[in-house]
């Protein structure tokens, strides 16, 4: 068996020790004679899994009493609507600060809701760069701010969190919880889909801060509402119970590994290795970000010409290199480098580009 070196935004890389824990246990988990897809979700075996992924959550992002983390489905893209149907009231006005095509998204599915105003955007300078905090307009009275930690597709991450003058912030942070040590209690909800740093696809996590569930209205659509699901412990019904179950081993992975911080400090490494040779390389390869506000965890670059990046894929996708084409919708190259991509895929990756631009 050969392993990809797999760069993929999403769904992607996922441990191997995690991989080959659920390949053991497929047939016959825990002694209960069949494999965890196949418990029921009101089990006695089903719910250890369930409350140790929450349990193993809270104590690795250091989660305060007064949140509770749900275990949802419909991915981010739910959450652009449950946010505002569950926070934003009649009057009330919702504030979006614009850093990506995901926050634009999110902000589509609010305006559909009630009312909204953009407190910052870098869309005209293509997204390069998270704005400052004196670029950002908050007054104080909007329902909640909302931002994207970490922009997946432009490769931009906020570097430090704004200042929301006591109003809830609100983070989309699909694609890099979980990648460096973060205070929760500066957040009303955080909500992520799990297949990035998380686990596989089909989880999402939220985690909301309990006062705000006072907020959602009766009327909303049972499954819509955030009361149902944190008065049930996600199991109002069927949970996506194979992803909690891999997402809970991922976790425990996390911990082998010496936590968040341990992990944040391979982060570091790995990005570093990818942005030197980009920094190194005389202008070959240029970061689509600007130095101030790059990501972490999406590394996004472009070459000298259109035909060059064309054949840096190929000639790439060759040497086994998955996964490096820019999102569909800005093209160029991007390396995703979440917490289960190892180091030496982004070292196999500085030596190919090093050795890329000296042929060319
Ligand atoms: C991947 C991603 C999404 C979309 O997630 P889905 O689970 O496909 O809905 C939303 N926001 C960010 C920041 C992402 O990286």
């Amino acid at each position: 068996m050969k392993r990809a070196y797999n760069f993929y935004a999403g769904p992607a890389a996922l441990p191997l020790e995690v991989l080959q824990e659920a390949q053991a246990e497929l047939l016959d988990f825990g002694g209960t004679g069949m494999s965890v897809m196949e418990l029921s979700h009101r089990s006695k075996d089903y719910d250890a899994v369930h409350e140790g992924a929450g349990q193993r959550l809270r104590q690795l992002l250091n989660i305060p009493a007064d949140y509770e983390v749900l275990f949802l489905q419909g991915g981010a893209s739910l959450q652009f609507a449950m946010v505002p149907l569950n926070l934003l009231g009649e009057g009330e006005t919702a504030n979006y600060i614009l850093t990506g095509s995901w926050s634009e998204k999110a902000l589509a599915e609010a305006v559909k809701v009630g009312q909204t105003k953009v407190g910052a955007s870098t869309k005209e300078e293509k997204f390069r760069r998270i704005p400052s905090q004196g670029e950002l307009e908050i007054t104080g009275d909007e329902a909640y701010v909302h931002i994207t930690s970490n922009n997946t597709i432009y490769g931009t991450q906020w570097q430090e969190f704004p200042d929301t003058k006591g109003v809830p912030l609100v983070a989309d942070m699909s694609s890099d919880i979980l990648s460096k040590p973060f205070d929760v209690s500066r957040f009303g909800l955080i909500y992520a889909g799990a297949q990035k740093n998380l686990g596989p696809s089909g989880v999402t996590v939220v985690i909301i801060r309990r006062d705000l569930l006072g907020r959602s209205r009766e009327e909303l659509p049972t499954m819509l509402n955030y009361n149902t699901h944190a008065k049930a412990r996600s199991l109002y019904n069927t949970p996506p119970t194979f992803g909690i179950y891999l997402l809970g081993k991922v976790l425990s992975w996390v911990e082998r590994k010496g936590g968040v911080a341990a992990i944040a400090r391979q982060n570091e490494l790995k990005a570093r290795i990818l942005y030197d040779a980009i920094d190194q390389s005389g202008g070959f390869y240029r970061g689509h970000a600007e130095k101030e506000s790059r990501s972490l965890m999406n590394v996004t670059f472009n070459l000298p010409t259109e035909e060059l990046e064309k054949e840096f894929l190929a000639e790439a996708a060759a040497a086994g290199f998955v996964g490096l084409g820019g999102h569909r919708s800005i093209g160029g190259c991007r390396a995703s480098i979440y917490n289960a991509v190892p180091v030496e895929a982004c070292e196999a990756l500085r030596d190919f580009m090093l050795a890329f631009k000296a042929k060319h």
